[in-house]
């Protein structure tokens, strides 16, 4: 945090586990955290009708509290951290016992591994004609997913949202996760947290419900989130109650911030107003060079976009969206048009399968559109045709990055500063093991140009298998800095020796936007 301060080991305490829940959609993500809460809180509560305000927590017959991030998904999660907040403490993955694991779920497992979370799976639906659980089971160990059924380390539980079975035998398993964990933080410090949600409300202003995760978050404190500030002017718990106080793990609604703060910013309590000031100044300066370098940049169909939202006079973000298969296509499809506000829609014009043509282009010249390919590439042509026209194509393979984009388009704020830039692709040709060295890839450059250390993307009959770097680039024996067309290399990837001839290794580089 800002202040900086560090704990000392006799000051920690131990603190309640904060719980995402991740999973496909449709897989009961939001049935289960439905549940959860109204199960719990049935217990005590008279009448204990909740307010959704982006995070609850319940407290077992053990005393034992949980917290649960009430925003099912990826994009709360990644959002989060690619604002740099962590707060997620365990991941439950909902699988739907008669889907199996679907791209969502495989999503979900990524997120969870890259950010060194553990995960519950919760296989639901379990109450359904088709379940089968083992099905699940067996496909999670593709995806390095061990069940403690088969001799692995991650729990499983078996539930359905829907008849709100096995909800306390997944409530034991996450408070033994949490036992493990030995969570804990010194509640007697100045608040940090994260905001996990922000709105403006008519009546009350703006409105952030945050998760503290150090230190304890008072009435009256001054508090910076992202580039807004204000002094707390009254906290409310997740049924809508006044509390003076909310301690580590706690997430509560505050009121009294100057504006409203990015979900997923960092927030922390300072000593004065005028530090504050002085800190959201500083931050505010900074989005706004940012927003002005890129009106200067404005060119391509993405740049003209944000352009005209920033200026008000556009009112829809159009997308052409290119996937690998339907259900991808569909995702990102409702992923994106989820986004959309009074002010500005997100409209898809087409979510087709199969790679971007020149016909895709022309589409997308002619509505202004930007073309997400999300796990496709473009043929040559339409790349040239796309660079001639000015259409911009972005190319993902995971949706809650296309997300990120999209909603930082909508709000007419800056889209990230960095962007792909294609390379080339190769074709494995032959795997060889090498010692000290692992799987080295004998590759043909097919097209472009292949260069040391860029970003590369293993296809797999079309799939992304793996997305990293190069680690080596060789041309026989010689680390060399590029290879064309036409030519043969050796590749290996750094931290990844899952190869196979046939294989195609599509290259990229990230460009900086130019400004
Ligand atoms: P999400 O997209 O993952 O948040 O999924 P939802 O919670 O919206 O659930 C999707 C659909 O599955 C809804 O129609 C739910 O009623 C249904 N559903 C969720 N959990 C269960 C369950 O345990 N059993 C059955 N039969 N249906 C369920």
């Amino acid at each position: 945090g800002i202040e900086g301060i560090e704990d000392r080991e006799e000051d920690l305490q131990p603190r309640p586990p904060v719980v995402t829940v991740m999973g496909h959609v449709d897989h009961g993500k939001t049935s289960l955290l439905d549940a959860l809460r109204s199960a719990v809180v049935a217990e005590g509560e008279a009448g204990g009708i909740t307010q959704h305000i982006g995070a609850y927590q319940v407290t077992l017959p053990s005393k034992q509290k949980i917290t649960f991030i009430d925003t099912p998904g990826h994009e709360a999660f990644t959002a989060m951290r690619a604002r740099g907040a962590s707060v997620t403490d365990i991941v439950i993955l909902v699988v739907a016992a008669d889907d199996g694991v679907m791209p969502q779920t495989v999503e979900a497992i990524k997120h969870a591994k890259a950010a060194n979370v553990p995960v519950i799976v919760a296989i639901n639906k379990m109450d359904k004609p088709g379940a089968d659980p083992n099905r699940v089971r067996n496909e999670l160990l593709n995806h390095e997913i061990v069940v403690e059924s088969m001799s692995g380390d991650t729990q499983d539980v078996e539930i359905s949202a829907q008849k709100k079975t096995g909800l306390d035998k997944l409530l034991e398993a996450i408070t033994l996760q949490a036992e493990i964990l030995d969570l804990k933080a010194n509640p007697n410090r100045v608040a940090e947290g994260a905001v996990i949600e922000s709105r403006l409300d008519r009546g009350r202003g703006a409105v952030a419900t945050v998760l503290v995760q150090k230190g304890t978050l008072h009435s009256g404190d001054i508090v910076v989130a992202g580039a807004e500030w204000g002094r707390v002017r009254a906290l409310l718990d997740d049924r809508g109650r006044q509390s003076k106080e909310a301690g580590p793990s706690m997430p509560v609604e505050i009121l009294g911030m100057t504006g409203v703060p990015d979900a997923g910013s960092p927030f922390v309590v300072v000593e004065s107003d005028s530090r504050a000031r002085e800190i959201s100044e500083f931050r505010q300066r900074v989005i706004r060079e940012k927003l002005n370098a890129h009106q200067v940049a404005a060119r391509g169909t993405l740049d003209q976009m944000l352009a005209r939202i920033q200026a008000g006079e556009q009112k829809e973000v159009a997308l052409l969206v290119k996937a690998d298969v339907q259900g991808s296509a569909e995702a990102v499809s409702a992923t994106v048009q989820k986004l959309s506000h009074e002010e500005v829609i997100v409209r898809v014009l087409n979510a087709t399968v199969g790679q971007i043509t020149e016909s895709d282009v022309q589409l997308a010249k002619a509505s202004n559109a930007v073309i997400v390919a999300f796990n496709v590439r473009a043929t040559t042509q339409a790349r040239e045709l796309a660079r001639q026209e000015g259409v911009d194509i972005r190319y993902y393979s995971i949706i809650y990055q296309v997300a990120d984009d999209v909603e930082q388009l909508v709000k007419g704020k800056i889209a990230p500063k960095h962007r792909e830039k294609f390379l080339g692709y190769a074709e494995i040709r032959q795997v060889f093991s090498i010692t000290r060295v692992g799987k080295v890839a004998g590759c043909y450059v097919t097209e472009g140009v292949v260069k040391r250390g860029c970003g590369v993307r293993l296809l797999r009959e079309n799939v992304v298998i793996h997305e990293g770097e190069l680690s080596q680039l060789k041309r026989f024996k010689d680390d060399v800095k590029e290879v064309a067309r036409g030519y043969e290399c050796g590749l290996s990837f750094a931290g990844y020796n899952d190869l196979r001839e046939g294989d195609v290794v599509e290259c990229f580089e990230m460009e900086v936007i130019p400004t």
